[in-house]
């Protein structure tokens, strides 16, 4: 029998930690434990070829002591309830640590959207709606992309959403493409999220970042928008980018726009001229000043974990250090930015984007970066204030910072 933890299981693992650290009242522990809320749904989707397919579809509002929740919300075939749990959880402390007035949750709907027709992914989207819009809304629970979900399917679920309302309901929805109540910068948000963390990180381990060189691994939104930010922005030079098909790598550095120019014309960076092959495992290791893990999870293991070179690993995927392999980095000195700190980008241009609907008024691009600024910094020193006071690792830092939030708004709410 496979006694592994579910992702849900260590997802709880880490609150216990940090709740004996915290010497949570067992009350609120025991709250924060569970989701509050979840919805299960079947969603019955008439197919090209005339046939009901029936796809089942997930809603988890895991605390909302802070505000509405709020969570993306993702297609794909090996969707499951528990990683829904887990990926809401999460989603609470992202929200915390970044101190947005939100709980968290999380979607899910198991399908394959890469063998589905444009058509089919509409019908889907307006179905998982009618199915939920009662359970969500804008002060309630708040959608947003995530894993094969994208700005166009936002617009379809905003404008059933509206339908069944009766007006026009920008808020209920974030990720949506600028036409229909987007906001300006989303897009790149997350990658310059995690730039201004690294800058944060730089001053503190006082590190000139237009001498560091870089590695990133994962070249899609985030990993290609981070080398460029890095490039442009900081004068770091980016010497090694990978994808799913391999990576590249040329120590005096390249130009990342034309690296996301070659992948845009042939697929992949691997053979990209002004680089040699590198594999994704070795790019890792590379002796770089900064890693940008960008792609999966767990791709820094107890395993490799010792061999990491880099002076700072800044975590802008999702989970892609391990517990174990976190603990090993904290003790060979690589500081880590850890995900739902460095990450929080994305949620936080969310964020801007449901006040600027609210609002009915929309900010410029200056206005979006210079508010993202101002809260990952602030986001930043919180979590290093209680990192250096506690003498605790950036990651569990973090979660003492978001989980003391939310027990917090729940004591002086009364929930327990
Ligand atoms: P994406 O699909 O745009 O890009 C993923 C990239 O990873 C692609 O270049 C792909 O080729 C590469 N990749 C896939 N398998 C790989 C492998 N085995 N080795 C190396 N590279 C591999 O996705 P994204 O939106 O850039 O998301 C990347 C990560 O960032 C995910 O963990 C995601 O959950 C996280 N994240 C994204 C956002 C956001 O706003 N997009 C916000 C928070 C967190």
């Amino acid at each position: 029998m496979d006694k592994r933890p579910s992702l849900f299981e260590s997802a709880q693992a880490q609150l216990d930690e940090v709740a004996s650290m915290l010497h949570l009242e067992p009350g609120i522990h025991a709250i924060l434990r569970e989701p509050m809320r979840e919805l299960h749904v079947s969603i019955p989707v008439k197919m090209d070829d005339g046939e009901v397919k029936v796809f089942k579809g997930f809603r988890v509002q895991y605390n909302d002591a802070l505000g509405p929740c709020k969570g993306g919300l993702r297609f794909h075939p090996d969707e499951t309830i528990d990683t829904v749990r887990a990926l809401a959880a999460w989603m609470t402390w992202k929200c915390a640590v970044i101190d947005a007035p939100f709980g968290g949750s999380k979607g899910g709907v198991i399908c394959n959207p890469k063998e589905m027709s444009s058509g089919e992914l509409e019908r889907l989207s307006r179905g998982y709606i009618d199915a939920v819009w009662q359970f969500i809304g804008p002060n309630r629970d708040i959608p947003a992309p995530d894993v094969y979900t994208n700005p166009q399917i936002m617009a379809w679920m905003m404008d059933e959403y509206s339908k069944l309302k009766g007006y026009y309901v920008p808020e209920v929805i974030t990720g949506k493409p600028i036409a229909v109540g987007g906001s300006v910068g989303r897009s790149g948000a997350t990658a310059r999220g995690g730039v201004y963390t690294l800058v944060e990180a730089a001053k503190h381990l006082d590190i000139d970042l237009s001498a560091a060189t870089v590695a990133v691994q994962g070249y899609g939104n985030v990993g290609s928008n981070a080398a460029i930010l890095i490039h442009d922005m900081l004068g770091s030079k980016i010497i090694a980018v990978s994808d799913s098909k391999g990576g590249i790598y040329n120590k005096q550095g390249f130009d990342p726009h034309k690296a996301s120019q070659y992948k845009a014309e042939t697929g992949s960076v691997i053979n990209f001229p002004e680089a040699g092959n590198i594999s994704n495992d070795d790019l890792l290791e590379l002796g770089v000043t900064i890693l940008c893990p960008s792609a999966l999870e767990n791709v820094i293991t107890k395993e490799n974990a010792p061999r990491i070179k880099a002076k700072i690993v800044a975590a802008l995927a999702n989970g892609p250090i391990t517990p174990e392999a976190d603990e090993l980095l904290n003790h060979n000195g690589v500081f880590v930015i850890p995900d739902f700190l460095c990450n929080a980008g994305g949620v936080t241009v969310s964020y801007f984007e449901w006040v600027q609907c609210l609002d009915k008024y929309y900010w410029d691009e200056e206005e979006v970066h210079h508010r993202l600024s101002r809260s990952m910094r602030r986001a930043f020193q919180a979590v290093l204030g209680e990192s250096l006071k506690r003498k605790v690792s950036m990651r569990l830092a973090a979660y003492i910072v978001a989980v003391a939030r939310v027990a917090e708004a729940m004591r002086l709410r009364g929930w327990a």
